[in-house]
């Protein structure tokens, strides 16, 4: 069968922005990469800020005055969710959560509101773990699936590129073997980025280009095997069989563990839709994180926390656009902090 290998460039193409950029920690112990703490707030916020004026404009004049709650004032919130487009789905999630502090008397008065849900919604998205795991000992298999268009094949070449970036040595696997123009997408971003790829012939088995992409792994002495899966949902069984084996690839090469992540791309615009994936992905395969792609381009950026606290697995990266560097490690308190920006409140408490 006919592999194809691109090798590792000596420098990556000049429209490559530089490794280690302010989002990759330069410290990333063994187990986990801990998410970037400064400098990509901006961006963040940016990309979010459709969601977060919407919501900070019409919050504004209900929750900023210190009046006692009462359910008049939190059927008005709710209706100002509602009218700003935050989302049926968000808005019923964050009132259910406003509603039971406020019951059980966490919460008296309207300026308690958003203090309080920043910090309960901080350690919604951060108990499960946001940060990457990688093999205690040896080299880490990630896989990466997702629907068609979900941002599935940009996701792996984002990956690939913030793994570099933190000093990792990654090979990458082109196993969603129906879809050439998605190989020859990720060939172009691995010769971008400088990282080796492995592909095989057109409609080959996947599970044969991910165990191809584990020998490499070992032959480079590589640290991150990446294997962009054809797993997309034709049928739940279609997607075991093929993680399934994919597994045993593993496994024949002995690499204790792996997959060490099973990464979910949803398309963050989609709402109800990536919910609806995320639950049948979930069923079909042992998915251990998320990366929600296309966050710039919704203004329903609260869909992250209706998807985590409904599918119940960590996000770990948020696509914030369609360049390889378009991306970052997610940080809940960033996230949090950008969409409730209480500064943007402050005004409110002055006004009579
Ligand atoms: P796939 O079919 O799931 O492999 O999806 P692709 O990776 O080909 O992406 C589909 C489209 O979404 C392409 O035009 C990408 O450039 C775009 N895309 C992917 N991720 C992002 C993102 O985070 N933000 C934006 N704005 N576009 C993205």
């Amino acid at each position: 069968m006919a592999f194809g290998f691109f090798k590792k460039k000596d420098k990556p193409a000049p429209d490559v922005p530089a490794p280690a950029p302010v989002s990759a920690p330069t410290d990333a112990g063994p187990e986990e990469a801990a998410p970037a703490k400064k400098g990509l707030l901006n961006r963040l916020t940016k990309a979010i800020s459709k969601t977060r004026m919407i919501l900070s404009r019409r919050v504004l004049g209900l929750v900023g005055m210190g009046q006692k709650i009462d359910d008049e004032i939190l059927d008005k919130l709710e209706e100002a969710m509602i009218e700003a487009d935050f989302g049926v789905e968000t808005t019923g999630f964050l009132m259910d959560v406003v509603r039971g502090a406020w019951k059980n008397g966490t919460i008296e008065t309207t300026d308690q509101v958003l203090p309080f849900l920043q910090q309960d919604l901080k350690h919604r998205l951060t108990h499960r773990g946001n940060a990457l795991r990688f093999a205690e000992n040896g080299p880490t298999v990630i896989l990466v699936v997702g629907v068609n268009g979900a941002g599935k094949t940009t996701s792996v070449a984002k990956l690939a590129w913030y793994l570099t970036s933190i000093g990792k040595k990654v090979v990458l696997a082109a196993a969603d073997t129906f879809r050439a123009a998605a190989v020859e997408q990720l060939k172009t971003w691995s010769q971008r980025i400088g990282c080796e790829i492995v592909t095989g012939p057109e409609r080959a088995d996947p599970a044969s280009v991910a165990h191809r992409g584990a020998e490499r792994l070992l032959e480079l002495s590589a640290d991150v095997l990446l294997v962009d899966t054809a797993g997309r949902l034709h049928t739940q069984k279609n997607l075991m069989d093929e993680l399934r084996k994919i597994h045993a690839a593993c496994a024949a090469k002995k690499i204790a563990g792996a997959p060490h992540e099973t990464i979910l791309v949803l398309d963050a615009t989609t709402g109800q839709n990536a919910l609806n994936q995320a639950e049948m992905f979930k069923q079909a395969a042992q998915v251990t994180g998320l990366f929600l792609a296309k966050l710039d381009g919704t203004a329903k950026g609260g869909a992250v926390l209706t998807i985590n606290e409904k599918v119940e697995i960590p996000v770990k990266f948020v696509g914030l656009g369609e360049g390889v560097d378009d991306m970052q490690a997610f940080d809940a308190d960033q996230f949090v902090d950008a969409l409730f920006d209480l500064k943007d409140l402050a005004p409110a408490k002055a006004q009579p």
